[in-house]
């Protein structure tokens, strides 16, 4: 089971979308555990603050390393193994992809901070995270949805969690390649007709037609992409 234990500001946050859908399932059944740790209750003072100036002047608060490093000391205690992965959301890390998706997935504990305000005072960052993960490049206002995105992406791949009722495999990211155009019924909708291959039952025309798709809606819609998978395929 991977557990991942999430520590923020907010807890309400990714506790209200941990508690809702495919997570909510996953979590019940238990092929993943989660919980959120308040970063203020590690705070150093009667009125729970969590924050202060930066030194050498500039707008905007950061978070202080004291409560950061006693929530994590806390997540750390409530782990399985002695040395969990410290995952630091920031806009500083490297951009988060299916790979990295896929190699976190076979942890047995994630530990994920999420940052706020400018972020959050280095010195703690040092001692503590083992890696720097971006959702995309662009600045949001807190690390909380960035967790949330990294869990999601994570959890369906531990086996079991999709269950039924979808599957990880020949999916968009796979080989480098996204995902073929898929329908359901109605045949004839807005005029726009299934396509025959789909319904004709000949399952290796069907897998040639989805391949063809695959590549033709790569090479269209993300050329960097379809750059990589030829390479790996002039590698091979
Ligand atoms: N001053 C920081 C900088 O320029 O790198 C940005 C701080 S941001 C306003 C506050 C927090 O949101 C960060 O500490 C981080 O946890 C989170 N965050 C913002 N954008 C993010 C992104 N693209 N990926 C991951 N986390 C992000």
């Amino acid at each position: 089971m991977l557990d991942f234990k999430v520590l923020t500001l907010f807890p309400e946050l990714t506790e209200s979308v941990m508690n809702t859908s495919m997570m909510k399932r996953a979590l019940e059944a238990g092929y993943i555990g989660f919980e959120a740790i308040d970063i203020r209750d590690f705070a150093e003072n009667k009125n729970r603050r969590v924050d202060d100036y930066t030194y050498g002047g500039g707008a905007g608060m950061l978070m202080q390393a004291g409560p950061v490093f006693g929530a994590y000391e806390e997540a750390k205690k409530r782990c399985k193994g002695t040395a969990p992965r410290v995952v630091y959301l920031t806009p500083q890390g490297s951009v988060f992809d299916q790979k990295k998706a896929e190699e976190l997935s076979k942890e047995e504990d994630i530990i994920l901070l999420c940052g706020h305000y400018e972020g959050i005072d280095e010195r703690v960052l040092e001692e503590i995270v083992t890696d720097n993960i971006c959702i995309g490049d662009y600045v949001l206002t807190g690390g909380e949805l960035p967790a949330l995105v990294l869990i999601d992406a994570v959890a369906r791949l531990v086996p079991g969690v999709l269950g039924n009722a979808g599957s990880s495999h020949d999916e968009s990211f796979e080989d480098d390649l996204l995902e073929y155009p898929q329908y359901t019924r109605p045949e004839v909708w807005h005029d726009k007709k299934v396509p025959d291959v789909l319904l004709s039952g000949h399952h290796a025309n069907i897998t040639k037609w989805r391949r063809e798709k695959r590549l033709e809606r790569t090479k269209e819609r993300r050329p960097d992409l379809y750059e990589k998978y030829l390479e790996t395929l002039n590698e091979d």
